[in-house]
């Protein structure tokens, strides 16, 4: 999608601190973390968020899930939050399917 941030993003078109990549996915560091370690994973086909997963694209979020198990292996991460926002009032700001993944600091529940 031309318009879109995270697309340019994961087509090296804006400059990110990448944390992981393949054919499938991209994953980098948020500009704005909330955690000591705070990176989004991204598929590289513009999905605008779960709302839009389907069963012809949702293979590539079984992916995502598998590389964020094995990047937060490799950052030698025990324990981490997984989050995704859907929607304005769930806090989503970029309409890209994104997850971002939180570690390092105390977490609360429910979240805010
Ligand atoms: P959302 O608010 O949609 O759940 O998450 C979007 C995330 O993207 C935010 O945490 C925000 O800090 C991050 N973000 C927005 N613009 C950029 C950018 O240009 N580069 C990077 N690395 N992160 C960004
Ligand atoms: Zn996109």
């Amino acid at each position: 999608m031309s318009d879109c941030l995270f697309c340019k993003i994961a087509g090296g078109e804006i400059p990110s601190k990448k944390v992981y990549e393949d054919e499938l996915c991209y994953a980098f560091y948020d500009i704005d973390p909330q955690a000591p370690t705070h990176f989004l994973v991204i598929p590289k086909a513009h999905i605008a968020s779960v709302a839009e997963v389907t069963p012809e694209n949702a293979a590539v979020v079984a992916h995502i899930f598998t590389v964020i198990a094995k990047v937060t292996k490799d950052l030698g991460l025990e324990s981490y939050r997984v989050v995704s926002n859907i929607g304005e009032q769930a806090g989503q700001s970029v309409f890209h399917l994104h997850f971002h993944v939180l570690s390092g600091r105390d977490m609360t529940w429910p979240p805010g």
